[in-house]
């Protein structure tokens, strides 16, 4: 049988860093990138007569991500303990949610080549992060970063819904700007505050029953969670093809050799003895807190897309781009308010500001220059006090050293030439250097036009008036 003949079926555990100002059970602050060890205390680091308590703001984030991912919401939750041994986990045990989670039987709505499709979500529940080690390449030894543990965290769990990576990744993108958009998360990958572990099995097409899953552990980019499922799909395919049978297991994708790695087998075999922790009360929420939740939950991408296409005009395409990224959105709503000038706007985000974040890879949210600077670069266009070939320079420069467009053109030195003296002049110079095309245009080859306006702008360094070389140069060939 070939690969056509196989079904691919997937379900992704992801979990998202909560953007709360401390961890979940002491005050120590969540803040990433300190120095190892500096923003613990005696519960984070799980001393022995120590008393969690729960940070309130972590159930109200988690019920908001719950909500706004259609979800109902258990009036009536629980802390448990998932036992476990491991350097990075100092108490031994994780606090996590087992059998009452917070939310339950939700959905995300996501783009297919069909059309729409609901992933179901089994659950969301709240639970703490673990430490994280370092190996240390000097000493030969790891070392141990507690700086992370008790930093609140959401596990979305979702049913086996999703049938290729391509679904995979638009499901984590409309995750991931849902989350930044009711602002529970920042969701930056690189920092770790998003990511996911991917659940793959395959059957042959028109199977009932589910096929054997291997579980890829703590991806945190696109382009590694698409090659992780193309490379585990393929091998999966080629053990069944080989008479074998795929086993139930653990599997670290690596980014190098694009290969996945066994971490631990049999997944169903560790027993986590979870219990009920005893350090912590019920979670027990009134009608009126989901309600006051529910009142306040922002405008979410879908209906700001759908506002878009009214609004602004935009395109279908190009809206769900903007609206992706809550950053990006914002960034667009931000410069018209400046400018005025919604097309323009729609027109670098989708085109020159995309193309930077792409060769860059950097997210919106890692964008330096605010809304104000780019509505500010679309009026100097407007007024012609730059063309739009010198914008896309004045662009890179705002991306290397942010600072307002208006100063880095008088820094540079790039203000548009529109002196009717100083044109006139280049395109004299010109046509005196050029005779055999200013023959060639008389002779009907309308093209060398073109050459003319090219030479005049490379004379003044792409800084004189497109429009007014134009009509200068035609008035100057008539004489
Ligand atoms: P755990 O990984 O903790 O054992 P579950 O058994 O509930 O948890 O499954 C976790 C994830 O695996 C879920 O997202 C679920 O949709 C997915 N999953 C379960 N069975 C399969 C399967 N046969 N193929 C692909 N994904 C699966
Ligand atoms: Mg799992
Ligand atoms: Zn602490």
């Amino acid at each position: 049988m070939s690969r056509e003949d196989y079904e691919v079926v997937m379900g992704l555990e992801v979990h998202a860093e909560l953007s709360t100002k401390t961890k979940i059970f002491c005050s120590c602050p969540t803040k990433f990138g300190a120095a190892p060890n500096t923003q613990t205390c005696p519960i984070c680091m799980g001393m022995p007569g120590t008393l969690p308590v729960l940070n309130e703001k972590v159930v109200e984030y988690a019920v908001k991500a719950g909500l706004a991912t259609n979800c109902e919401i258990s009036r009536n939750s629980k802390n448990d303990r998932k036992n476990y041994f491991y350097p990075d986990l100092p108490k031994a045990y994780q606090i996590s949610q087992f059998d009452k989670p917070l939310c339950e039987h939700g959905y995300v709505e996501i783009d297919t080549k069909d059309g729409k499709k609901k992933i179901r979500l089994t659950r969301i529940h709240i639970e703490e992060d673990a430490g994280k080690l370092n190996h240390d390449e000097f000493a030969g030894g790891s070392l141990v970063d507690l700086n992370r543990a008790g930093v609140p965290l959401i596990e979305i769990v979702s049913e086996p819904d999703l049938r290729s990576s391509e679904e995979v990744e638009e499901y984590l993108r409309k995750l991931k700007s849902i989350l930044e958009y009711i602002e529970v998360s920042d969701c930056k990958m690189q920092e770790g505050s998003f990511r996911a572990d991917v659940n793959v099995s395959v059957r042959k097409k028109g199977d009932a029953k589910l096929g054997t899953r291997t579980e890829m552990k703590n991806m945190n980019s696109f382009r590694s969670i698409t090659r992780a499922i193309e490379y585990e799909v393929d091998r999966q395919i080629d053990v069944i093809e080989e008479g074998g049978e795929v086993e139930q297991e653990t599997l670290r994708w690596d980014d190098v050799s694009g290969k996945t790695f066994p971490m631990r087998d049999k997944e169903d075999a560790q027993d986590y003895r979870y219990f009920p922790d005893p350090d912590l009360v019920a979670i027990k929420l009134s009608e009126e807190y989901i309600e006051n939740i529910r009142k306040e939950l922002p405008e979410l991408p879908e209906s700001r897309k759908e506002r878009y296409l009214k609004e602004y005009g935009l395109s279908e395409k190009d809206a769900k781009i903007i609206t992706a990224s809550k950053y990006l959105s914002d960034l667009f709503e931000g410069a018209i308010k400046v400018c005025n000038n919604p097309k323009a706007v729609n027109n670098w985000i989708i085109s020159d500001i995309s193309r930077i974040l792409n060769e860059t890879e950097m997210e919106p949210i890692e964008i330096p220059f605010d809304s104000k600077q780019l509505g500010k670069l679309i009026i100097l266009i407007d007024k012609g006090t730059i063309s739009s070939s010198i914008a896309k320079k004045v662009l890179v420069e705002m991306f290397e050293h942010p600072r307002d467009p208006e100063d880095i053109i008088d820094e540079k030195g790039w203000v548009q030439i529109s002196d009717e003296g100083a044109i006139k002049e280049v395109v004299l110079k010109v046509l005196e250097a050029n005779p055999k095309s200013v023959a060639d245009y008389k002779g009907g080859k309308e093209k060398a036009l073109g050459f003319l306006v090219g030479q005049a702008m490379k004379e003044t360094r792409g800084k004189a008036n497109p429009q007014m070389l134009n009509q200068m140069f035609l008035e100057e060939l008539k004489n």
